[in-house]
């Protein structure tokens, strides 16, 4: 296959899962530079088109070119000049596809745009967001705060794990504000590009000119604040910003992957800040929440899977709404694709080959990530020492050769320099209790699994 025809392939099924107008806009005038030692070079004639590619088609470009060449590994991208590219996007749909409504297909467009003075996406609001007891809280806060800008809950603060709806929640309060109320200044950031612009500030010597943008808006969003742990400069200009909008009835509301004392690194009196007004978590859908979210997005993608696959995709995909709506966007291109309905067993075929395998773990693996993630030296988890330090990490390192590799009793004694199975069933016990009063802990946990469980 040359690289024209492997793009083509490619291109041919990206436009099946995004809609004509995105398909034409983010598409056109590309093609491949070059393949070498699996890499693909993608042209692409500006620089927004190649960060919006990064940003929002990278798995999905880089899973098309694996349905076509196995050996691809991942995809970068050049701003070429439009003589060396040759891709024609007013060519015809390669597959027939129904042609969308003039209104809907704007309305897409429309939806896959930030706003650039709020740095909105339109696309989230409450109209679109389920309400379960797993969100009820965040939700009714959240409300909240939109009919009592900067005067009820100061900040908000939300917290809960990947993909379970923080951003679409804070983003939903912003527009539901900016609608109610068009003068008011809203803005959404994420910490990262907050951060980046302290950073570039200080740099161009411009932060009197960004302290000023920042104690003007009237309601400021921040996403994803964990990432403040380790820029002191960031989180020293974010104090002052926070302090300077909180004392003048300023609403700010914040997202985080965890509370704020389980944030480390953070300075303290950013964390009281955060703590000052109301914090309120995001948990797991049940069952029936994930269904709903399931037959709501059917119906706003105008498609509907049958009822036991709705269902068989509730049961399977339980802690992620990122990945419900994924498998569900799957399911559905699958079908378009093939004309008609899926049967159960296609459709955990087609889940199961999306889906990565349960990584097996070694021993080795687990008592060398616990030991990077505490910081310690590895041999120092086997020594005959009492050091705090090195007792909590230990105690981890047997709870989780216990239950992620069950390992038994002895076999672990024995690693940990012959140790009696007595004091492993200890530890292990001990971190079973302090899992249950000790949020820090959930959170090194999860993070070193995280880590164990990453490709
Ligand atoms: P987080 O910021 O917590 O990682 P997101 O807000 O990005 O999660 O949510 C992931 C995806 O799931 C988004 O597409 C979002 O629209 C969708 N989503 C999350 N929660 C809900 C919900 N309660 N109802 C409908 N869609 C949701
Ligand atoms: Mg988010």
């Amino acid at each position: 296959m040359t690289n024209e025809e492997l793009w083509m392939a490619a291109l041919n099924e990206i436009e099946l899962e995004v809609s004509r107008a995105n398909f034409v806009t983010w598409f056109k005038n590309t093609n491949i530079a070059e393949c070498k030692e699996g890499i693909i070079t993608v042209n692409v004639p500006n620089t927004f088109i190649k960060e919006w590619l990064e940003d929002k088609y990278q798995k999905l470009i880089l899973k098309s070119l694996r349905n076509y060449s196995r050996e691809v590994r991942s995809v970068s991208y050049n701003i070429a000049a439009p003589a060396n590219v040759h891709f024609n996007a007013n060519r015809p749909p390669l597959k027939k596809q129904k042609p969308a409504p003039l209104s809907e297909t704007q309305l897409e467009f429309k939806e896959f745009q930030d706003n650039n003075e709020t740095g909105l996406n339109p696309r989230y609001t409450f109209d679109s967001f389920i309400v379960g007891t797993f969100n009820e809280l965040a939700h009714a806060a959240s409300v909240a705060v939109t009919k009592n800008i900067g005067t009820l809950y100061n900040p908000l603060f939300i917290y809960g794990g990947v993909g379970l709806g923080k951003t679409h929640l804070i983003q939903a309060a912003g527009n539901e504000i900016k609608k109610n109320n068009p003068a008011s200044k809203v803005k959404y950031v994420t910490s990262e590009k907050f951060t980046s612009e302290v950073v570039d500030a200080i740099q161009k010597n411009e932060m009197a000119a960004l302290k000023i943008k920042y104690r003007e808006y009237d309601v400021l969003i921040i996403d994803d604040v964990q990432f403040f742990s380790r820029t002191v400069q960031g989180q020293e200009q974010l104090f002052h910003t926070f302090n300077a909008l909180y004392n003048n009835n300023k609403q700010i509301v914040l997202s985080a992957d965890r509370p704020p004392r389980s944030i480390g690194d953070i300075e303290e009196r950013l964390r009281s800040r955060f703590e000052g007004g109301i914090m309120t978590d995001v948990s797991e859908p049940e069952y029936e929440s994930r269904l709903a979210i399931l037959n709501a997005k059917s119906a706003a993608k105008n498609h509907y899977p049958a009822k036991e696959i709705l269902e068989h995709i509730a049961s399977n995909i339980k802690n992620n709404i990122r990945e419900l709506e994924g498998a569900l966007t799957l399911v559905i291109a699958k079908e378009k694709l093939m004309g008609h309905p899926l049967n159960l067993d296609q459709t955990r075929e087609i889940l199961n080959k999306n889906s990565r395998p349960k990584k097996l773990l070694t021993a080795t693996q687990i008592i060398k990530t616990v030991a990077a993630s505490y910081n310690i030296e590895e041999k120092s988890l086997f020594e005959k020492t009492r050091k705090k330090e090195v007792v909590r990490p230990r105690q981890v390192a047997m709870y989780l050769l216990r239950e992620d590799f069950n390992g038994s009793y002895p076999y672990i004694g024995q690693k940990f320099g012959g140790r009696d199975h007595t004091t492993v069933i200890h530890s292990y016990e001990k971190i079973i209790e302090d899992l249950k009063k000790d949020e820090r802990l959930v959170e090194e946990i999860k993070k070193i699994r995280e880590a164990l469980y990453a490709n």
